[in-house]
């Protein structure tokens, strides 16, 4: 289904970048969840593009 809604098509795009990665088993998760859906572990980072260099926390 095409979406024509500028505003809906950038909510979807912001929606596809920014996601939640689980350290403990590397799942991948909406950025709404606060615990992973596959091990429920908390341990959860936002992975998003600006984020692709490595950088020492
Ligand atoms: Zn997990």
């Amino acid at each position: 289904m095409p979406i024509n809604d500028p505003v809906k098509a950038q909510i979807v795009r912001k929606r596809l970048l920014e996601k939640k990665i689980c350290r403990n088993c590397g799942a991948t998760n909406s950025v709404e969840a606060s615990k992973c859906r596959r091990c429920h572990s908390k341990n959860l980072r936002l992975k998003r593009k600006e984020l692709a260099s490595k950088k020492s926390a």
